[in-house]
């Protein structure tokens, strides 16, 4: 492919709304636009990504050397600017998004259920103040959280221990969506926002944390302003029709697997299941594969093997050379990008180094007078002087043995 075809604009200054090394290098080599849009480098980056997808199925982030982590259903690639928050565990590997992550859940000691009793909670507005009064502590208390479902203004309340947050995520995967309920739909179901109780409520859809279930004796609010009722017991005093995990797990919850605590950091979505996000990969490559002066994609990855230029020389013409070594390269299934711009060679050279190709391939006048071309592969320091007969043979050496 020649360079002019691509369209290649590369930029000498980072992107002011870079937010990692790996974007602005991208950016600047002209593989995308600073709003991420791909450009026909990075169409050219990705179409290469997809054969190697096509070719290595299960054994393909392995082969892109992308440390990633994730569970059955998503591959994530950890960056710390990355969208995506997850939760994992440095012990045992256990990943999923914070919205949908486990925790380990400790249950009371079974207790005897004791008779419901209103009490008067003046000013006791939030869960906090609620067990400051009453002196209990706040997993002795339930939460009540209330949404109406946009597909039918369905009322529904969910309840988890005083002591968790609630993941919608969780409670719409099984209600559907939803949104937070108005005091008009709150009161119209029965209910008193502030003292909400699941007790005696009208035409609501009622879902619990499953802690729920084992957590004898809550306090709950009495649906009346100022009253809270003790000794609430799910199965006794109301029924929930959805029983599920909805407690919001946060960092430090232990694991639902080992019980070590998890931490929280930032990711990429690579894939779902089986489809991959090509853009997002090439930007977890370019995470991974710069230096000081650009990109550096090793040869299984990067959109074209060799970056072909020429330096114009006084008195042999580079640029024929050039164009018949292009032929010989492509003729042997060596994918190039020939630099064909009569740019100064330092113009060149900057190029190759951000664009990050594996071997660069320098057509001048010295190297010509002897037969020769100059190889520089992008992880190392020297040139190689190579006799134009040798240089497909060095090349497809090069591309087999390099250090990965
Ligand atoms: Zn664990």
């Amino acid at each position: 492919m020649r360079y002019q075809n691509l369209s290649i604009q590369t930029q000498r200054e980072a992107p002011n709304n870079a937010r990692s090394q790996g974007f602005s290098f991208l950016v600047r080599a002209g593989y995308m636009t600073r709003d991420a849009e791909n450009l026909p480098l990075g169409d050219q980056a990705i179409q290469r990504l997809q054969s190697l997808a096509a070719e290595s199925g299960g054994t393909f982030f392995s082969k892109l050397s992308l440390a990633t982590v994730g569970n059955d259903r998503e591959t994530f690639f950890p960056l710390s600017t990355g969208p995506i928050v997850l939760l994992h565990c440095p012990a045992c590997g256990y990943t999923d998004r914070k919205e949908w992550a486990e925790r380990k859940k400790s249950p009371f000691p079974p207790e005897e259920l004791s008779s419901l009793e209103k009490v008067l909670t003046p000013g006791c507005d939030t869960i906090e103040e609620l067990s400051n009064f009453l002196e209990i502590p706040t997993e002795k208390t339930a939460k009540a959280l209330m949404f109406t479902r946009l597909s039918d203004g369905k009322f529904i309340m969910a309840i988890v221990r005083g002591d968790m947050q609630i993941s919608e995520a969780k409670l719409e995967a099984h209600t559907g969506k939803i949104r937070a309920a108005t005091e008009a739909e709150i009161i119209a179901s029965g209910a008193t926002p502030g003292f909400a109780s699941p007790i005696g409520l009208q035409n609501a859809l009622i879902a619990i944390d499953n802690l729920i279930q084992d957590s004898p004796n809550l306090v709950a609010g009495a649906n009346d302003k100022g009253y809270h009722l003790k000794n609430v017991n799910h199965g006794r005093d109301y029924q929930a029709e959805i029983k599920t995990d909805l407690a919001q797990a946060q960092a430090g919850d232990p694991c639902a697997r080992c019980g070590k605590p998890m931490a929280e950091s930032n990711a990429l979505l690579m894939a779902t299941r089986n489809v991959y996000e090509f853009s997002n990969i090439l930007l977890a490559l370019a995470e991974s594969n710069y230096g000081e002066k650009g990109l550096s994609l090793p040869p299984n990855i990067a959109p074209f093997n060799v970056y072909l230029m020429h330096v114009p020389g006084k008195t042999i013409d580079t640029k024929l050379s050039a164009e018949e070594l292009y032929s010989t390269l492509q003729n042997a299934g060596i994918s190039v990008l020939f630099d064909d711009r009569d740019e100064r060679a330092g113009v060149k050279f900057n190029d190759a180094d951000l664009i990050g190709l594996p071997f660069r391939i320098t057509v001048g006048e010295r190297g010509l007078q002897n037969n020769q071309v100059e190889i520089k592969a992008r992880n190392a320091a020297d040139n190689l002087l190579v006799s134009l007969g040798a240089v497909v043979d060095h090349i497809r050496n090069a591309i087999e043995n390099y250090p990965l």
